[in-house]
């Protein structure tokens, strides 16, 4: 496939707006898919996900704004008239046919070339090659949601649409389904649009992640990108556990903008300074936060914060969890990777809290923090 044809089948979202009544559930919404990506429209329930699928597959008309695939202006055209299909939570199977004849289903309606060859080939992608002759009831919800993607993917749509299609799956299965989704989109190369509330889901699989907030998109870009520099309170509350602590800006220094926190003063990174005079929120990730005794000489050259007490410790395994209550009065999160290096600090004991400037951001103070 040419670079020229890859793009013209790129998904193109314009200005898209859906009104329901007096109440606007997406608003005015733009977003390019490149085709081939993985894309992931994460969110909260009701913040317009859903019917921005919906509208893309043709099952909801927009009240103003365009789709378009490559050159092709789809946004009235007929759901059956677009190169676009829909695999929902619910699998929609037929359970009276067998696997084979779910997924031959679409391909024999339209009469489609070698229906047995393009079927097996379909069946393989999804491992369940074994498992033709079987009736979806027979089968577990895994199963049955590799069957809906068989059943999705044979007509080769230039789009997928998944609405939550894990979420009726126990969350064992959901994660392993995660890695196997992410498998054959990249062995099929199609673009895949992925509707999730699940933060952990939309950053496992995604190349781009959407967030999105009542009916607008807030940020977006790599996972990474969006949890390490998060532009909005929204968005760093969403994608992960997050410190804000109040601060007011100094001024700028070189690559970094100075910040007044309770007394102290810390370093941002430009780039990750989102406001840059007045006030602000300083947002520091939990994990990135490093706890030490009080005079423990820590190899970390950055912002310091003396003065904290732990209230709170809660061993998880992997991780041990803080909460330090500082001199102003807020609780910080600290969650420390338990490498068996250190000892564990106890409820009551006095401790130092430190970060490298480099990991932590600033937003706006006019934002709500919850
Ligand atoms: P969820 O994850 O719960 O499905 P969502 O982000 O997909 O949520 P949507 O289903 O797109 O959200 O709904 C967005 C908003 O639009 C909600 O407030 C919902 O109540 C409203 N809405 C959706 N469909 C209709 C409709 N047909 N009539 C009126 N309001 C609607």
């Amino acid at each position: 496939m040419s670079q020229a044809s890859e793009g013209s089948r790129s998904l193109h979202l314009s200005q898209l707006t859906k009104e329901f009544a007096t109440f606007t559930a997406v608003k005015a919404l733009d977003l390019d898919v490149p085709h081939g990506s993985f894309f992931a429209l994460l969110g909260p329930s009701g913040c317009g996900k859903t019917t921005t699928l919906r509208m893309v597959a043709g099952l909801e008309t927009p009240t103003s704004g365009s789709i378009r695939l490559g050159d092709t202006d789809i946004t009235y055209a007929k759901p059956y008239q677009r190169p676009v299909n829909t695999v929902f939570q619910s699998y929609a199977l037929f359970p009276h046919l067998d696997i084979y004849e779910n997924v031959a289903f679409g391909l024999r309606r339209r009469k489609s070339g070698d229906v047995d060859r393009q079927v097996k080939e379909m069946l393989d992608l999804v491992e369940l090659g074994t498992q033709a002759r079987k009736k979806p009831p027979q089968l577990s919800g895994g199963q049955q949601q590799r069957v809906a993607l068989a059943r999705a993917l044979i007509n080769r749509p230039d789009v997928l649409l998944l609405d939550e299609p894990l979420g009726a799956l126990d969350l064992k299965l959901r994660r392993a389904m995660q890695i196997e989704l992410k498998r054959i989109q990249t062995e099929v190369g199609l673009t895949f649009v992925h509707v999730t509330h699940d933060q952990e889901e939309a950053m496992t699989m995604a190349d781009t992640v959407a967030v999105m907030n009542a009916g607008v998109i807030e940020q977006m870009g790599a996972p990474a990108e969006l949890y390490e520099n998060p532009r909005t309170t929204f968005v760093a509350n969403f994608l992960g556990q997050s410190n804000l602590i109040a601060g007011k800006v100094l001024g700028a220094e070189g690559d970094f903008v100075k910040v007044d926190m309770h007394g102290i003063t810390v370093s941002i990174p430009q780039e990750r300074a989102h406001v840059k005079t007045g006030d602000g929120w300083v947002g520091i990730r939990p994990e990135k936060v490093l706890i030490a005794a009080v005079g423990e000489d820590i190899d970390a050259p950055g912002n310091h914060l003396d003065g904290g007490v732990v209230t709170d410790v809660s061993f998880v395994g992997v991780s041990t969890q803080y909460l330090v209550r500082m001199p102003w009065g807020q609780e910080l999160q600290v969650f420390e990777q338990n490498t068996g290096r250190r000892r564990l600090f106890n409820k009551g004991e006095s401790v130092d809290l430190s970060w490298r400037p480099e990991y932590a951001f600033l937003l706006d103070a006019s934002q709500d923090v919850n």
